[in-house]
């Protein structure tokens, strides 16, 4: 099998509220998708996404993934995409670095893999759990009352699983905790996420300050640097995510103990293929894991929740999916949607869900 053509698709993904990251330092309102279209002489077709949250958020962005895929495309045509292997070495070869570029193209690959094999992308990568996974909500930077509000609403969709985003100011985001934690149900799990918004003073006051909650913070600073030089002074548990791009990070986080969770990140790793590496550098270190895409439509959500499915249900704390928060649906609701909070696995071959294509209008590039 070869493949014969790759058509590139822009799409603009209105989020339905503005969303404020990192103590409000970061607002964004639109995210810049790209969907990737495989085709091959067997007939089969994978489609892939790659849609990170803005540009200013990681090292990432929309018009830079076109740019990668019209670099490395010539060095994909005529591959077989069922190697994945083959087309990942091929986009190093082409394009070293770039990860967030390259993971749409990955995806694809997989999809037509999965098709081919009549498998589900998770049982054709050893296995894919049927557990449902929980999504976990996103809860933009906000007062103590508008957290409660917010949490509320996605509590009535079914959420159990909460992101809430802190960080910025010392005091605010003490009062937060203890709030949030005040309101927090049995069996509801919340991940206080920073988004690299404290210092390592900041750091060390609030996690010290709230030391009796038992609670867990994701990105409490810039670096691996940072997180390496309070993680002797504070008793929290830790995840990372934006520092967890590269396979050598992962080996660096599990051997220094820099992080008791990984957030892994798909677009930003470079899709599943990378992805799937860290995962069992996390479970051969007695580290769980957070699954997301970064941002995007039903597609990329589909991606993450069949990474999520290939690691142990004890392991897998939630998904995180982005198609609530968006205006814009590619799919016509087919594909996994939230149910009662949870994302289930589907069970067609490959990825399960492809876009409408007239709704993506005239592709940006076509490469033959
Ligand atoms: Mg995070």
């Amino acid at each position: 099998m070869k493949i014969t053509r790759l058509s590139v698709f822009q799409v603009d993904l209105p989020l339905e509220d503005a969303y404020w990251l990192s103590g409000g330092r970061l607002k964004f309102e639109v995210l810049d998708a790209t969907i990737v279209k495989i085709e091959t002489d067997a007939g089969l077709t994978g489609w892939g996404e790659g849609t990170p949250w803005g540009h200013t958020y990681v090292p990432a962005h929309g018009p830079g993934i076109r740019a990668g895929i019209e670099t490395m495309a010539p060095f994909i045509l005529g591959l077989d995409p069922r190697k994945v292997l083959d087309v990942e070495r091929a986009m190093d070869l082409a394009l070293p670095g770039h990860l967030y570029a390259k993971s749409p193209i990955d995806m694809a690959c997989w999809d037509i893999a999965g098709q081919a094999a009549g498998l589900p992308i998770a049982d054709l990568m050893g296995g894919g759990s049927r557990t449902p996974r929980a999504i976990a909500s996103s809860v933009g930077a906000k007062t103590v009352e508008e957290t409660r509000a917010v949490i509320e609403r996605y509590r009535q969709r079914g959420y159990i699983a909460h992101s809430v985003k802190i960080g910025g100011d010392v005091a605010r985001d003490i009062a937060r905790i203890r709030d949030v934690e005040d309101m927090r149900r049995d069996g509801e799990i919340v991940l206080y996420d920073v988004n690299r918004g404290w210092t390592r003073q900041q750091a060390l006051r609030v996690m010290s300050a709230t030391e009796d909650l038992n609670v867990m913070f994701e990105q409490p600073c810039e670096t691996l640097d940072d997180i390496a030089a309070i993680s002797g002074k504070h008793a929290a548990p830790v995840s990372v995510d934006e520092s967890l791009v590269t396979l050598q990070d992962a080996a660096r986080i599990a051997r220094d103990g820099l992080a008791e969770v990984f957030g892994i990140k798909l677009n930003r790793v470079g899709g599943l293929t990378k992805a799937a590496r860290m995962r069992d550098i996390a479970l051969s270190h007695g580290i769980d894991m957070f699954v997301m895409a970064t941002g995007g439509t039903v597609l990329a959500d589909t991606e993450a929740l069949h990474l999520a499915a290939t690691i142990p249900d004890a392991n897998c704390h939630a998904v995180w999916a982005c198609q609530d928060m968006i205006t814009i649906d590619i799919a016509g609701g087919r594909g996994p949607r939230n149910t009662d909070g949870h994302l289930h696995l589907p069970e067609e071959p490959g990825l399960g869900v492809h876009p409408d294509e007239d709704t993506l209008g005239d592709p940006v590039a076509v490469y033959t």
